[in-house]
């Protein structure tokens, strides 16, 4: 490390935290980046939504007594601010009942909650509240996704006073760039920001307004979560309609992989199997199969059966409708195959469809459950993502830590973590598919069946995979650079 960062100091905004709140990766990493930070010698406070998941989760969690007023559309309304720690980092929540107090952190059975721009304006702007009421003068704002992005524009913005946040910089971190916040133009006066801000090189989105773009746009850094996420969204083909902005953007835009909490994701110590294992012995990993199998109600197979996993939100992006549609020539093979997952209703039906086809063969499971999680990455022998695009992932970052073969996409973060097997060589972790498409899946997954069938190679992958660290050190250390670098300018 160039310099000591004793002295930086980080107020990190995100929309889930885990284990508070959490719908998918970023839950994870901003659980895991802000004590990876700490470790390094900084010092980082967070702030989210006290959500009802929330409440429950952080029994623990204290009302500090400070109050903050922001206003939610047309209203101006008052937040406690409570407290609880996450591995000696602070986490203030903002608790205001009528906007987080309900089932689902952005959405409910019909689809996203309307209020959505009232509850993110309302959080952005607590977010400069807050370090005033604590008086905390950050150098660096972190914020994550959609959700946050306002954050950035309020401190850019003349009409608001961004207290002890008036030296600070912004970094806005991409975790998806498909979740862009977009509402109708009308919403616009309810921001509190000043009318210039209403246009192309503000917020103005295709017609509408975009709480992304605002992140994009007035945030003094951004990052992504893989370098080859940072430079796919850069083109039209994945920049989802901001790739003009982005590549505006280049020269503040930087990829930093996401880490990987190994104190929570080991097979030497994860609470949620069975038996734990390792790489010097394996033999745990056999009861985590058999653990898995029966959960998902499957035959018991023998030895020479391939276990398939599929874990993750059940969203087009994750190409769930893929594995459906390769599955029943993949079903001619000796093969069982578990998916756990909730989302869309229509890739649920498709699921549920699958299961009622091949009974016995295939399992699914239409919940968020982290204890069935890690049982699926302990006990499947691949991991499969098909995914159309996939900013990091971290399933299959878990799975090699598992010896578990991811079977990806080439695209996104999967491909700066998945290294093709190659037979030939002995070296590699997994197999890639050339395009999100059945027949490519089908060949990835073939090739995977037939380098299971080769035990001592099989060994060998698994081993390879294992070795592999992608905990948070080095890419922490990219995040305090960064923060460094910003400070001084
Ligand atoms: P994304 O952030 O796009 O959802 P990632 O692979 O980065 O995808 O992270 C997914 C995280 O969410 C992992 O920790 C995974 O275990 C978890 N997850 C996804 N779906 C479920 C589910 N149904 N039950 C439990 N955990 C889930």
């Amino acid at each position: 490390m160039a310099t000591p960062s004793a002295s930086l100091k980080i107020l990190m905004a995100a929309p889930e935290i885990a284990p508070f709140a959490k719908t998918g990766g970023l839950g994870d990493v901003a659980g895991s980046l802000p004590p990876a930070l700490r470790r390094l010698g900084l010092e980082v406070r967070l702030v989210m939504p006290f959500y009802r998941v929330s409440q429950a989760a952080a029994p623990r969690a204290r009302d500090t007594g400070l109050r903050l007023r922001a206003a939610a559309g047309s209203k101006i309304l008052e937040a406690e601010v409570w407290q609880a720690e996450l591995e000696g980092c602070p986490v203030y929540f903002i608790k205001q009942d009528a906007l987080y107090d309900r089932d689902g952190l952005y959405q409910d059975k019909s689809g996203d909650f309307p209020d959505n721009p009232q509850r993110f304006i309302f959080f952005c702007q607590a977010v400069l509240e807050l370090a005033r009421a604590l008086d905390y003068a950050a150098d660096i704002v972190h914020l994550h996704d959609w959700q946050t992005g306002l954050a950035a524009a309020y401190l850019k913005s003349r009409l608001s006073d961004p207290g002890p946040l008036a030296g600070a910089k912004s970094l806005l971190t991409i975790h998806n760039l498909a979740f862009q916040g977009v509402f109708g133009r009308d919403i616009f006066p309810q921001t509190g920001l000043p009318p210039e801000m209403n246009s192309m090189g503000g917020l103005e989105f295709w017609g509408n307004l975009s709480f992304l773009k605002a992140g994009l746009v007035f945030s003094d850094a951004l990052t992504t979560v893989s370098p080859n996420y940072a430079r796919e969204i850069q083109t039209p083909a994945g920049g989802m309609g901001m790739d003009g902005i982005l590549a505006s953007r280049a020269g503040a835009l930087t990829g930093i992989l996401n880490g990987a909490d190994y104190g929570q994701w080991s097979p030497q110590s994860d609470a949620f199997i069975p038996k734990h294992y390792s790489p010097d012995d394996l033999a745990g990993k056999q009861a985590c199969r058999q653990a898995l199998l029966k959960v998902f109600g499957l035959e018991a197979p023998g030895p020479a059966t391939t276990v398939a996993g599929f874990v993750g939100r059940l969203a087009w992006q994750k190409g769930m409708d893929i594995l459906a549609e390769a599955a029943p020539r993949l079903l001619l093979d000796d093969v069982r195959l578990c998916i756990l997952g909730t989302g869309e209703p229509y890739l649920e039906a498709q699921a549920k469809e699958l299961a009622k086809a091949h009974p016995g063969r295939v399992g699914v499971r239409l919940l968020f459950s982290e204890e069935l999680a890690h049982l699926v990455q302990a006990g499947a022998d691949l991991m499969v993502m098909p995914s159309r695009f996939e900013p990091c992932g971290l399933n299959q970052i878990y799975a090699l830590k598992y010896g578990t073969a991811p079977v990806v996409s080439a695209t996104g973060g999967l491909k700066d973590t998945v290294e093709p097997f190659d037979p030939s060589s002995g070296e590699g972790t997994g197999f890639l598919l050339e395009k999100p498409a059945p027949a490519d899946l089908l060949c990835a997954l073939r090739e995977a069946m037939w380098t299971k069938a080769r035990p001592e190679l099989w060994r060998r992958l698994q081993l390879n995979a294992m070795s592999r660290d992608f905990s948070w050190g080095r890419n922490a250390e990219e995040y305090a650079d960064l923060y460094r670098r910003l400070a001084v300018r």
